[in-house]
């Protein structure tokens, strides 16, 4: 599902705490189809461009744009029934029930809104076979009957991933997705995104350079909120300013 049409973007995205502007007049273009990576030191604005991208925050100024559609007054719920997910946003992990049971309340939650005790035995077999399916995408199906709160770190932020999945989403919005990870748990959530990136957009916040270039097909550089750069990793990583401010070289 490569093609270049975009997806998402923003014009003059401003976010002015009290005086203080954490993003400044950004343009972002997220083409669909693509894994596109938002980088940049600390304090540089990503979380709260994720956070205006989900309306978790109003901006101050400018406008988003998500399928051509203007979804900056929008509520959060909105967004997200739109396609536009952040994971671990609405897809809470219950962490005392299993992974299947996880799995399988985040597709009922999806498809019927809320809990339904009356559903046919059929419906929720259908559940079932949806939930298994999820949970081997994302290499989960040898701890289908493990505790949420039991996982190993890194299973159980496949866990959320598969949750978020359930809520089927064209656009996928991935905060810092190795964070605390060791190298073999890095490796298996890099091949994972690969994965949903298959037919799927992805946006991530990722401080990990090496999983940046293995993924990424667009960076966005952001320093004291405002883009420094964008391109692939081999542009972006020999931008002199880039350099100088992200990297410190
Ligand atoms: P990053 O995710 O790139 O580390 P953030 O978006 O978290 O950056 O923060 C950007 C800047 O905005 C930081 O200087 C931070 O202190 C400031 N900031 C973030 N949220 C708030 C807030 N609610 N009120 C005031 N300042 C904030």
């Amino acid at each position: 599902m490569k093609n270049n049409d975009i997806i998402l973007s923003t014009e003059d995205l401003t976010k002015d705490f009290a005086g203080f502007v954490a993003v400044n007049g950004v343009d972002l273009q997220v083409k669909r189809g693509t894994i596109h990576a938002l980088i940049g030191p600390n304090g540089a604005g990503k979380t709260t461009c994720f956070n205006l991208l989900t309306k978790f925050l109003s901006p101050s100024r400018g406008r988003i744009l998500f399928k051509g559609e203007d979804i900056t007054a929008l509520q959060p719920a909105d967004v997200a029934r739109l396609g536009l997910v952040r994971s671990f946003q609405i897809s809470a992990v219950f962490p005392h029930m299993s992974v299947l049971e996880n799995v399988r309340i985040a597709l009922q939650r999806q498809r019927g809104g809320s809990f339904d005790f009356w559903r046919s035995a059929s419906t929720l077999n259908e559940f079932n076979d949806r939930a298994l399916e999820l949970i081997a995408d994302v290499g989960l199906s040898s701890f289908a009957d493990w505790v949420a709160v039991e996982l190993p770190y890194g299973r159980k932020r496949a866990l959320e991933i598969a949750t978020t999945l359930a809520l089927d989403p064209e656009m996928l919005l991935l905060d810092e997705p190795t964070a605390g990870m060791g190298h073999e748990d890095i490796d298996r959530i890099a091949q994972l995104i690969k994965r949903v990136a298959a037919d799927r957009t992805v946006l991530m916040v990722e401080h990990n350079l090496s999983v940046v270039s293995d993924l990424s097909d667009t960076i966005t550089v952001l320093t004291r909120g405002r883009v420094l750069a964008e391109g692939n990793y081999e542009t972006v990583s020999t931008n002199p300013d880039v350099r100088e401010a992200y990297m410190g070289v």
